[in-house]
């Protein structure tokens, strides 16, 4: 097990750009403020999305795309290092207007309507992702 910890740092609010990406968007949020490690929640709309859910044997994503509009009924995830700057990890789950529900790793959406909790961490180490041979994604490690 890797424990870090941290002091809360600044909240910062934002509501981002229509039409943007939405990783992209809260990387962008990250970088501009200056944030190595955070958590985040966000909430809103989205006017297409792609989710993923990672195939633990292959060790591939396999993509589960939306082409359509969905509610962001809710999103949580993180900001630490890859490679020297911030990384976005988040999942998502979309509704559409019946209410049917998709969720997993989010690899991106076309922002309707976004609002985002943005919490900065600080005081500790900071988080670095690196390449973990047993389950072939970026974890956190002991650099
Ligand atoms: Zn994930």
């Amino acid at each position: 097990m890797l424990i870090r910890n941290f002091r809360q740092g600044r909240i910062i609010f934002a509501r981002l750009d229509h039409g943007e990406d939405i990783i992209r968007q809260f990387t962008i949020l990250a970088e501009e403020n200056g944030i190595e490690t955070g958590a985040l929640c966000a909430v809103g709309a989205l006017s297409r999305a792609i989710l993923a859910c990672y195939d633990q044997k292959s060790h591939e994503y396999g993509k589960i795309t939306l082409n359509e509009p969905v509610e962001l009924a809710s999103c949580s995830g993180n900001i630490s290092l890859k490679d020297g700057r911030p990384f976005v990890h988040a999942h998502a789950v979309l509704s559409d207007r019946m209410g049917r529900t998709w969720g997993g790793h989010l690899i991106s959406g076309n922002i309707f309507a976004a609002e985002v909790y943005l919490q900065e961490l600080s005081g500790g180490l900071p988080l670095k992702r690196v390449p973990d041979s047993v389950t072939g994604l970026y974890l956190w490690g002991n650099e």
